[in-house]
């Protein structure tokens, strides 16, 4: 890609923009999401009561508790509503919002161009595959070379025939254990990104092993780690030194659920620290001298996270957490770094 001239520049719906110009970025976001099909039917009479019900600012409190014991709550599908939650990211200054939803889940092109148009926000589309359960049903059959091949088109033909073209491969997932079928995506991921030049974001494994494997892998595959988002980092269940080790290794440090304080995990009991523990953490990774590594977002993905069903939506870092992040010590050079210097130079292509 940067053989084409776009070396230094960010590839959104709309185009190849100037890193520069992104504004404030967030790094870890979907517009539209389904995930129906993990959908946990409940075994008391109160939750059979609240399974079925759409979401509401009544009911919210027992789904935000309850995530996956709600179908509605697992599917966000509405454009005007995206349009809407957008713009209140606009309205306090945003600049851009990367969209990671890929293979697997409903990405659409067509829309996230309304979108942008609509609120006058850039936006950076993903690639690559999501975790395993959302894998196509004939994935067995498809080879590391196919994957290259289709990720490399997204990036540079564009998505479904639409011209369209994404800017980043990711969210890339993976189960725990990992499903083989991951790991030929990694790998592939990982070719593509030597041939385009483009940033690759993870979404681990429940645990907290699952972020040192991954890295493993992908320095076994020859990736260039600085170009590497490791994802959901507030989930991983890894203290402090854990995070820091994470660090260590060179890639991007993502704290992208932002304004989700317990999500009721369900995979084990996991700590999601607060968003004054997740920046005490920033902090010291920063004395720690990684301030250049780290990303926020909030990982909007079920309606319990949007703006209009009580959530945080996209807006809650600029809103809040600045201020917060200013309060508990972090200097306005270093929230410059974290809210646009960093997404800036993790999504440049280079
Ligand atoms: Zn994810």
């Amino acid at each position: 890609m940067s053989g084409e001239g776009l070396k230094g520049k960010v590839v959104t719906v709309s185009g190849p923009v100037d890193s520069n110009k992104l504004g404030v970025t967030l790094p870890h976001e979907h517009f539209f999401y389904d995930s129906r099909s993990r959908f946990v039917e409940p075994e008391d009479e109160i939750g059979k009561e609240y399974a079925h019900q759409s979401v509401t600012l009544e009911n919210v409190g027992w789904i935000t508790k309850n995530w996956i014991n709600n179908i509605d709550n697992l599917v966000v599908d509405d454009e005007a509503v995206a349009i809407t939650e957008a713009q209140l990211f606009k309205d306090v200054g945003g600049g851009t919002i990367v969209d990671v939803t890929n293979v697997g889940q409903p990405r659409n092109p067509g829309a996230l161009c309304r979108i942008a148009q609509a609120t006058g926000l850039d936006i950076v589309m993903g690639s690559g595959y999501y975790f395993g359960y959302f894998h196509p049903g004939d994935m067995d059959s498809r080879t590391e070379d196919d994957i290259t091949k289709e990720i490399i088109s997204d990036l540079t033909v564009g998505v479904d025939g639409t011209g369209v073209k994404a800017g980043l491969i990711g969210e890339v997932g993976f189960s725990t254990p990992f499903d083989p079928n991951e790991i030929k995506s990694l790998r592939a991921s990982v070719a593509a990104q030597k041939e385009c030049g483009v940033a690759l974001s993870i979404h681990p494994g429940p645990g907290a092993d699952s972020p040192f494997q991954i890295i493993d892998m992908l320095e076994e595959a020859g990736a260039d780690l600085s170009r590497v988002v490791m994802g959901h980092i507030e989930r991983s269940s890894l203290d402090m030194d854990g995070i820091l080790k994470v660090a260590s290794r060179g890639c991007y440090v993502e704290f992208d659920w932002f304004g989700t304080l317990n999500p009721a995990y369900p995979y084990g009991p996991v700590d999601v620290p607060s968003d004054s523990v997740r920046i005490k953490q920033i902090r010291k990774l920063i004395a720690e001298g990684h301030l250049d590594q780290v990303l926020v977002s909030h990982d909007v993905c079920f309606k319990m996270r949007m703006a209009c069903y009580g959530g945080p939506g996209y807006a809650h870092i600029s809103k809040y957490v600045v201020q917060w992040m200013d309060e508990m010590g972090i200097t306005p050079d270093e929230i410059e770094s974290l809210t646009k210097a960093n997404p800036q130079r993790m999504l440049a292509v280079i």
